[in-house]
């Protein structure tokens, strides 16, 4: 079999072991997914049904590449295998079978803003305050409790939640959790969790429907096993029970989802779980130049928890690591745009062979306001998804209510859109009544005569329309039956009269939807084309899982959390900052400073051929300039794999009141290692400190905590100067001082180099 012959020895053998429990836990790029893909293929050349084959992929994106490479090896057939991640598959699971634990088989998927939506109502009937009870907190603590299999009632009887609740004054934590689990039930709605939650309850409750799916899925392969939670850990290990043909792979070094609740504990419980397990190690970095894997190891090294992995690469030395250094956020966007503009007429590359990754979305936008400038053209991946535009929103609202009337977030969004004269008033009188007899609100409308005492005379049509959409889809093609609601619901209508450019803008957002709604119904490869069935996992779909431009020539902007998983030739990781990366919230502990540098890990590898990384020494951060220093992470980086280039100079105008004080490759003790620095590094910071002052024999950086008004200091490359203001407080103590030679600075003293004379 020819496809073998493009694996090593070990990958080999990892796929040729097709029986019993596997598992590979190895370094980035080492070919844990390329062996995943062709133990698949390899199956189905050996006789496996693909039926009888599961993969869980991080993302849809991943499924689907992973999906053609192995038609590509073995034909059409691949097809039938079921591939997704943990969400989307288990969705379908629940589609077949949700009426077993009481829920309708057209479920809606909550996303997080109806779930927010949800607790945003429940909050305010409780009359809570929304700053102690704040959302997003109120839903991660529900989602953490949801993900541990801990249900409301057992989160009301746990001691210890209890506790907790009480003494952060959120007592009514669990009353919360139940009236969440009661509204979304009582809407026939799951969100996220539940469908892990509840494929759970599934397989626990019904040995039958466990048994069908034991035998349904004979092979199971999971990849990114690091970033699995208990639930998930449960359900692959119950279906793995009878056959036990499970293979996972993973990598303890990049598991960066534990503030989500993933536990690499799973993959120690692995081995206790199976203790037939077959090990393979896959050492050799296929991805790589070996600066880039010898820089990812050493920075990895930093890490108290970790499994021992060696890793090499056999490709080219490559380029040093470049190091850039930036005045401002939005001049970093400038450098790297210019990077990338020069690299790619220099070297003939693509677009889309740059990556820019950063450690949170906001700092996109300097990155695309630069880009923009240079007429670069690019994509954000992960950013605010088709699917959560408004508009978008608003028309698959009548869709959701379509298939399930009892859906009350999409019935709020919609009742009195666009404009029918149903009020907040009436709606909250549907609700009200709706609690008051125990029914849903379609009920209440259905029936409004008996339950409301004056009901807006809309109503009755506004139920008629959508019952005359139920009739419809029955028969219509998926195409028909969107296009019909658009114009009847008058989603189109409002739109379309419009006129502004954001109009336009949404009109053709609903003609884009349309459209990918058409060639939805003309596919081949599937046979149910109704409109229920594309909207059975629109809520989990991303932006990135449109496929209109996937080949598109575009610069890719990431989250590193996105970019998990994925490779690309050039790759510039940005923000490179303390506060920033490692972010500001994993300081207090040391497990979270871990999972941050595992973060630096996940990013570094990306990278194929070239990698670039930069800071900015003061940025805009919730409307206020902030000074920065750099990140921890690039002292930790041995110095003769880096490249410094310093030659950006701040931009007239938008550089900041404080002066750059940590310039840390400046300073002599700023490289943890005493490697000696490369020539180039020696020469540029010289350079950085040419024109600065010469500190006198016993110039001693001191202690300024009690530094005064009237004080006489020396700065290391200022020269003398006298302070005469003092703002701000601990440990931001901002000093203005004059210095003879250059005149006023204002210095931020937690970085100042100053001698008390
Ligand atoms: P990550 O941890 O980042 O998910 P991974 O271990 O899954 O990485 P892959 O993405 O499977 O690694 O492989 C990295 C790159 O190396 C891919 O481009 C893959 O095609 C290539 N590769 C892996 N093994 C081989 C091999 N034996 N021969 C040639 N190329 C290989
Ligand atoms: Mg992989």
């Amino acid at each position: 079999m020819d496809y073998l012959a493009g694996l090593n020895s070990e990958q080999r053998a990892a796929v040729q072991q097709i029986h019993g429990p596997v598992m590979i836990i190895a370094g980035a790029g080492s070919g844990k997914t390329r062996v995943i893909t062709f133990r698949v293929a390899h199956l189905i050349a050996s006789g496996v049904d693909p039926f009888n084959i599961l993969v869980l992929t991080f993302t849809n994106k991943a499924a689907r590449e992973m999906r053609e490479r192995i038609m590509h090896l073995v034909g059409a057939e691949a097809k039938n295998i079921w591939m997704g991640t943990f969400h989307s598959v288990f969705a379908k699971l629940l589609r077949v079978e949700a009426d077993k634990i009481g829920y309708p088989n057209n479920f809606t998927i909550y996303d997080t803003d109806d779930s927010k939506s949800v607790l945003r109502a429940i909050l305010k009937e409780m009359n809570l305050d929304d700053k102690l009870y704040q959302v997003n907190f109120v839903l991660n603590r529900i989602s953490a409790a949801k993900n541990n299999l801990i249900s409301w009632q057992a989160y009301q009887q746990n001691e210890q939640l209890q506790a907790d609740d009480f003494s952060s004054g959120r007592g009514m934590m669990g009353k919360i959790f139940e009236t969440y689990v009661q509204r979304c039930y009582r809407a026939g709605a799951m969100d996220f969790d539940d469908l892990l939650f509840k494929t759970n309850e599934l397989l626990r409750d019904h040995p039958d429907v466990l048994n069908k799916y034991q035998h349904k899925f004979k092979y199971l392969m999971v990849d990114e096993y690091q970033d699995t939670n208990f639930s998930q850990y449960l359900i692959v290990k119950k279906l793995a029970a009878v056959n036990e043909n499970i293979c996972v792979v993973g990598d303890d070094a990049q598991s960066i989802y534990a503030f989500r609740g993933a536990n690499i504990q799973n993959i120690l419980n692995f081995e206790k779980d199976y203790p037939d397990l077959k090990v393979f190690k896959l050492e050799q970095n296929y991805r790589s130049t070996q600066n880039i894997v010898n820089v990812a190891n050493s920075i990895i090294a930093n890490n108290k928890e970790q499994l021992k992995k060696n890793v090499f690469s056999e490709k080219e030395t490559g380029d040093r690591i470049k190091v850039m250094r930036a005045f401002s956020d939005n001049e970093e966007g400038k450098i790297v745009a210019e990077g990338i503009m020069q690299e790619r007429s220099t070297k003939g590359l693509k677009w889309n062979n740059f990556a820019i990754l950063y450690r949170t979305n906001a700092q996109s936008r300097s990155m695309e306001e630069a880009l923009r400038k240079l007429g670069i053209p690019y994509k954000i991946y992960g950013g605010l998804s088709f699917y959560q535009r408004k508009e978008i929103k608003d028309l698959i609202a009548y869709f959701r209510l379509t298939f399930n009337p009892n859906d009350e977030e999409a019935l709020k969004r919609v009742i009195n859109y666009p404009k029918r004269g149903i009020g907040d008033t009436s709606v909250d009188n549907i609700i009200v009544s709706a609690d008051k007899h125990g029914i849903t609100p379609w009920e209440v409308i259905t029936n409004s005569a008996q339950y409301l005492q004056r009901a807006p005379a809309a109503l009755p049509a506004f139920a008629t329309m959508i019952q005359s959409f139920q009739v419809l889809a029955k028969t219509q093609s998926a195409y028909e039956t969107a296009l019909y609601i658009a114009q009847h619901s008058g989603v189109l209508k409002d739109l379309y009269e419009d006129k502004s450019v954001e109009g336009l803008n949404r009109y053709e957002n609903i003609q884009e939807l349309l459209n990918g709604i058409k060639e939805f119904s003309e596919r081949e490869d599937i046979e149910e084309k109704g409109l229920e069935v594309f909207m059975q996992d629109v809520a989990l779909l991303t932006n990135d899982d449109k496929d209109k431009d996937k080949d598109a020539d575009t610069v890719s902007l990431m989250t590193i959390h996105s970019s998990k998983g994925l490779e690309f030739p050039n790759v510039y990781v940005v923000g490179l900052e303390e506060n920033l990366f490692p972010s500001q919230m994993s300081l207090n502990s040391r497990s979270d400073l871990e999972e941050e540098r595992r973060l630096f890990y996940v990013a570094i590898t990306r990278a194929e051929h070239k990698l670039s990384l930069s800071y900015a020494t003061s940025r805009f951060k919730f409307g206020t300039l902030i000074n920065c220093e750099p990140s921890r992470f690039l002292d930790e980086i041995d110095a003769q794999y880096l490249e410094l280039d310093f030659t950006a100079k701040p931009a007239t105008g938008n550089s900041n009141n404080y002066d750059d004080e940590r310039v840390a490759w400046s300073r002599s003790d700023s490289f943890s290692k005493p490697k000696p620095k490369p020539a180039s590094t020696q020469v540029k910071t010289t350079s950085i400190l040419a024109k600065a002052h010469v500190p006198s024999a016993n110039f001693k950086p001191s202690d300024t905590t009690n530094l005064q008004v009237g004080m006489e200091v020396e700065h290391e490359r200022f020269g003398f100067g006298k302070v005469i203001s003092m703002e701000g407080n601990k440990p931001d103590i901002k000093a203005t001082i004059f210095f003879k030679e250059i005149g006023q600075k204002q210095l931020l003293l937690k970085f100042a180099k100053l001698h008390i004379v």
